[in-house]
């Protein structure tokens, strides 16, 4: 090993002798990786190709003492610190150029308490490791609808799926959790423990420490579920979008009912002359009894003339990997983002013209579905602000020539654009690309002084600064 010149958050250059860095490795469970070594290029790959970038130094932990370690020397030497959960968020936080990565994607245990209903997680458990062990008892905790994306991550954003209306917030369901500070200490949050860092950690984002453990509320589920897609032509989108909308004004808690709009994927339920057309997609699950399901969908699978509808008993666990096979890592993606109270029709509008333009086959506007028990939380009880929008719009754009950049990036910003006036302001951190540093302080509206102010408290240097930042002092180049 060579000594290694190193990146610090000012973006200078540190350099960190031989025997400091064999000290390091020799101090740790997991493996420290630098650029050649094999499993360097796995490691530092994220889910959006977009993200190509090159940590100097890599720790793979494999417990909160790796952690301790990485994070002290990080501070020892002072280095840029990324960390990495599943990888998964749109703006690639989870990796730095040049700096210190703190991997945590080794760290998956899931141990779950079926009698007293809980499960501890370790941060580079994916949702699918959740679903799995939660499952096997029938018990669930509510997380997002891709099972590849790690929990940690989706956590520390706020989380929700198809169960988050029944069930509320993934942080709504996190009791407490073990974070490593930004001095390296390992400290309990929970309401009684640290409470200003517990209400933080629940939609603040990694800006206070690394979480080596998350302790989450079970509840009963399935393990069979009423779901599936009902598939519109695209022509009907507008009249579908607008009855789609009437019939969630009293959907029941259990009931959720998100929108996929974009050229078909050849499915195999799907009739061969729709492949790759437009068309409108209403994905549902309905978390309770199946029968009960039947009643409580009913009016949306009566909605115009379907091509096809697949909605039938399946295993939840089956159910949270339905689109997978659309949100494969690998492809160059770019991401925006509104929080609405309703869907007027002037959105609608600016939706049916945008499918219509689709710079790409992979390009797709989701519109998730929220509101119900999460709505019921106050909007200042967590660090996640944006209670009281029942519907998510997230415009996908998603392609795999970097030729296609320019076209595929301006159709999302136009869309965002375009949409802007009906939106509420906020934003959902996790579904915000790395360009949006200014709207960060808006995305969490009356929430974000008390952010400052934990985040002056935990983390005055801003030491966690990869991450949608809450800013804790002046902005500093590498931020
Ligand atoms: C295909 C796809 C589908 C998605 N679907 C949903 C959905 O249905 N619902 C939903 O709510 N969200 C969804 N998301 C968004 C997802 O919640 C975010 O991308 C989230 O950041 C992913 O977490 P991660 O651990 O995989 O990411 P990473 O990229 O590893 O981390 C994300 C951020 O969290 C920080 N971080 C990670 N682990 C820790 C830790 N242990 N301690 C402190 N900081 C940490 C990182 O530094 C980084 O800033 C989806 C994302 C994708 C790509």
């Amino acid at each position: 090993m060579n000594d290694l010149n190193l990146t610090t958050p000012d973006g200078e250059l540190a350099t960190v002798s031989t025997p400091v860095l064999e000290a390091l490795a020799a101090n740790l469970r997991g493996q420290m990786l630098h650029a050649g070594d094999a499993g360097y290029d796995e490691a530092r790959s994220v889910w959006n190709a977009m993200i190509d970038r090159r940590p100097g130094l890599i720790v793979r932990c494999l417990g909160a003492s790796d952690v301790i370690a990485a994070v002290k020397f990080a501070r020892e030497h002072k280095l840029l610190v990324a960390v990495r959960g599943g990888g998964h968020n749109i703006a690639g936080s989870a990796v730095c150029d040049g700096g210190l990565m703190i991997d945590l994607s080794l760290m998956k245990s899931v141990r779950v308490d079926k009698v007293a209903r809980r499960a501890w997680v370790e941060p580079g458990a994916i949702l699918a490791d959740v679903d799995r062990e939660t499952q096997a008892f029938g018990l669930a905790v509510p997380t997002g609808i891709n099972s590849t994306t790690g929990i940690a991550g989706l956590t520390l954003g706020g989380g929700f799926g198809w169960t988050a209306r029944k069930l509320g917030l993934t942080i709504d369901n996190l009791l407490s959790a073990d974070v490593v500070t930004a001095d390296g200490e390992l400290v309990r949050a929970s309401t009684t423990e640290h409470p200003d860092l517990f209400w933080a950690l629940r939609g603040g984002g990694g800006n206070f420490g690394v979480v080596t453990a998350f302790e989450f509320k079970l509840h009963k589920l399935g393990p069979q579920v009423l779901s599936g897609l009902v598939v519109h032509p695209f022509d009907d989108a507008k009249s579908v979008l607008q009855q789609y909308r009437k019939a969630l004004e009293d959907a029941p808690d259990e009931l959720t009912c998100w929108t996929v709009m974009r050229k078909a994927p050849p499915l195999p339920f799907l009739p061969a002359q729709w492949h790759w057309k437009e068309v409108l997609v209403l994905a549902m699950c309905y978390c309770g009894e199946l029968e009960a399901g039947e009643k409580a969908t009913a009016a949306l699978r009566a909605i115009g003339k379907p091509i096809v509808d697949v909605v039938g008993p399946n295993p939840f666990a089956g159910w949270q990997t339905a689109f997978d096979p659309l949100l494969q890592p690998g492809a160059r993606n770019y991401w925006k983002s509104h929080d609405f109270i309703d869907l007027p029709d002037a959105t609608i509008d600016i939706l049916d013209n945008a499918i219509r333009t689709l710079p790409g086959p992979e390009c797709e506007i989701f519109i998730g579905h929220v509101g119900g028990a999460a709505e019921r939380v106050a909007a200042d009880a967590t660090a996640f602000p944006q209670r009281n929008s029942h519907f998510v719009m997230n415009v996908h754009a998603r392609w795999r020539e970097a030729s296609m950049d320019r076209a595929c990036i301006d159709w999302a910003r136009g869309i965002y654009e375009a949409t802007r006036p009906q939106a509420v302001g906020t934003a959902y951190i996790n579904f915000m690309p790395a360009d949006e540093a200014d709207r960060v302080e808006a995305a969490y509206g009356g929430n974000y002084a008390r952010l400052l102010e934990v985040k002056r408290k935990y983390d005055p240097d801003n030491v966690f600064r990869m991450n949608q930042n809450v800013r804790a002092k002046k902005a500093s180049k590498a931020a």
